[in-house]
């Protein structure tokens, strides 16, 4: 936390600031809902339309990545072709988190199943304005939420999943289950065709321990990870030290952004090398054959 402090102040107000309101936040969606005048998705989701195969677009990010895309502290990103296609995480602002979803070429009815990672605002903070688009959807949130925004979640239409344990979304999309550092976050990792997808949150428990911990429920190589990995500011020896843990379990592929830091996305740049995957609002990886940025 302190780390993200440091790096931007912004941090402190979209963050723990809005993770403080949430709660009423949560309780202002509801009064202000037009139920009547909420979307309802389609029986055929229109993510069957997007392109085949396993993909992940970041929607909403600090970093720059595709022009057409707002940039904002927090981050979100859309996984499609599985079987649901999954929300991971909402970003700050619900106006601008909606922009950039439809800057994409997707709606907000494409979406199946939301994961959120934690609490801070800068990752729930567009939940509501998303179920008030689209609120059939199942959302998995970790047991330790606050009940007054499971019960907002619910009130708004839509079903709440509470997490503790590793917790399957569809085949081929897992939850890593809550871990603990301080503030609790789950993670969702994929089965990609070379290994595993970690995306991350902030990554509050430690992105080495996040790694380690999709890797042995999966029991399988962690080939890419992605998200915010929480070191902004780091050392450089701090940075070497996860390089080398990456590089021990076997990460081929780095894709982080949002507070991961920009001295540690120059130093594991250096260190992956085409491994690296420039990452920021509107980027979209694809897996099919590997992932490309
Ligand atoms: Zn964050
Ligand atoms: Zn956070």
């Amino acid at each position: 936390m302190r780390r993200d402090t440091l790096s931007t102040g912004r941090w402190w107000l979209t963050g723990l600031g809005l993770s403080v309101l949430f709660p009423v936040a949560a309780a202002a969606w509801a009064s202000t809902a037009d139920r009547s005048a909420r979307v309802r998705a389609p029986e055929t989701r229109a993510h069957r339309k997007q392109p085949k195969g396993l993909a992940v677009r970041i929607v909403y990010d600090n970093y720059p990545f595709d022009k057409k895309l707002q940039t904002a502290w927090g981050f979100a990103c859309v996984v499609t072709g599985l079987e649901k296609a999954i929300l991971f995480d909402t970003g700050g602002d619900g106006r601008i988190f909606l922009a950039n979803i439809r800057a994409c070429g997707m709606e907000p009815g494409e979406i199946d199943a939301v994961v959120l990672s934690h609490i801070h605002g800068d990752h729930t903070g567009g939940l509501g304005a998303f179920l008030e688009a689209n609120s059939r959807v199942t959302v998995y949130v970790p047991k330790v939420f606050p009940e007054g925004v499971k019960r907002e979640v619910r009130k708004m239409g839509a079903s709440v999943v509470e997490t503790d344990a590793p917790r399957k979304i569809c085949s081929g999309a897992r939850t890593t289950g809550v871990l603990d550092g301080g503030i609790p976050e789950q993670e969702l990792y994929l089965k990609g065709p070379r290994g595993l997808i970690v995306i991350t949150g902030c990554a509050h428990p430690g992105i080495v321990e996040i790694v380690k911990a999709a890797k042995a429920h999966a029991g399988t190589r962690p080939d890419t990870v992605m998200g915010g990995f929480h070191m902004a500011g780091v050392s450089q020896s701090k940075v070497q030290s996860v390089i080398q843990a990456f590089k021990d379990m076997g990460v081929a592929r780095v894709a982080h952004s949002h507070c991961s830091g920009d001295g540690t996305r120059k130093q594991m740049k250096e260190a992956f090398g085409e491994g690296y995957l420039p990452a920021g609002a509107g980027a979209r990886f694809t897996f099919e054959s590997g992932a490309e940025p």
